[in-house]
């Protein structure tokens, strides 16, 4: 039997290369390996965002675009975390097993409640608890994670343990596996890319939008001119050429960079072109598949039952061990 693999995104809305290259990509080799259910975790979201006005819109453009770049919904579980209400459930059961030291020693939430002193909420310093029962329900025993996903993951393994300890072995303990792929620096070249820095390229970009976009982004600084020689080593341009371009021409840009003998003009503008001809067949896929206005509604629907029958039963079980009443069907 293949290993289940969970993995959960909040709703970003249209991805960037950032995202594509960061999850997206491993997810899609993953699903010909493991038993993947990937998750769109809508209730996460609720601790940080201010407004839920571009919800539904940002669900629909992300499992857009996660169906379009090859995640399979033949092969893998594809669903909206609040379409399966028993998280909520396992997520309070497991509250009672977790300490409040654990959860404030958590890096990610102090640095969240540095950014968001107003609003420290009580689901922000839940967010491991909840993660954990978003593992732990499909009986996740991989979870594709970048380096800062680490404490959580060891804190959802501390929850799984204490509660096989405390009441049996319902729970394989989970396994973080992290990405190999690189960081992918934003516009900036100073930030990680992201729509809240608004520093990303959205994968649907067109190759104009993306021209555009690349030719905003900042260079080598001490560049100011032609003539002046390049460092490419510290260019975040040189950085996406190394993913979008053959490996003669990076070494040629390179060269060229070093002896002032290429432009940041055109090197931006062969980057870009790169990258719209990269994605140009994820574009075409589309545009095909949003032509069905009902596809991803399908494929969350479908998604979402079979994620629920797995919970069902998860919940069959975690009652039993625990020694609540059995659920009673009429
Ligand atoms: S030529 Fe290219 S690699 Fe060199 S500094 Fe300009 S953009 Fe960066």
């Amino acid at each position: 039997m293949a290993q289940k693999v969970f993995s959960g995104f909040r709703p970003t809305g249209k991805q960037h290369i950032g995202n594509y290259l960061g999850a997206i990509q491993n997810w899609i080799t993953l699903q010909d390996n493991y038993d993947c259910v990937y998750c769109v975790v809508d209730i996460h979201a609720l601790t940080t965002i201010e407004s839920t006005k571009n919800l539904r819109e940002d669900i629909h453009d992300m499992v857009l675009d996660w169906l379009a770049s090859g995640i399979d919904p033949e092969k893998s579980i594809i669903f909206v975390q609040s379409h399966v209400p028993q998280v909520m459930e396992l997520s309070t059961l497991f509250g009672m097993l977790t300490s409040l030291s654990w959860l404030l020693r958590v890096p990610t939430f102090k640095e969240k409640v540095k950014l968001q002193p107003q609003n420290v909420n009580f689901g922000l310093v839940g967010y491991p608890v909840l993660m954990a029962a978003d593992i732990a329900l499909y009986k996740g025993e991989v979870v594709p994670v970048g380096e800062d996903q680490l404490p959580h993951i060891e804190l959802a393994r501390e929850i799984v343990r204490r509660f096989n300890s405390l009441f049996g072995n319902v729970f394989p303990e989970p396994q973080g596996k992290l990405t190999s792929s690189p960081l992918i620096l934003g516009l900036d070249g100073v930030q990680k890319m992201s729509k809240s820095c608004d520093n990303q390229i959205e994968i649907t970009a067109s190759p104009q939008e993306i021209l555009k976009r690349v030719m905003s982004a900042v260079t080598d600084p001490s560049r100011r001119y032609r003539k002046d020689p390049g460092h490419p080593e510290i260019c975040n341009i040189f950085s996406l050429h190394k993913i979008f371009t053959d490996t003669a021409k990076v070494e040629e840009i390179s060269s060229e960079c070093i002896n002032a003998g290429i432009g940041c003009v055109d090197c931006k503008k062969l980057l870009a072109g790169n990258i719209a001809a990269s994605f140009e067949p994820f574009r075409e896929r589309r545009a095909l598949l949003a032509s069905k206005p009902e596809y991803v509604k399908d494929v969350l629907a479908s998604g979402a039952n079979r994620a629920q029958s797995i919970a069902i039963k998860t919940m069959d079980e975690v009652r039993d061990a625990i020694g609540l009443l059995p659920r009673i069907v009429t």
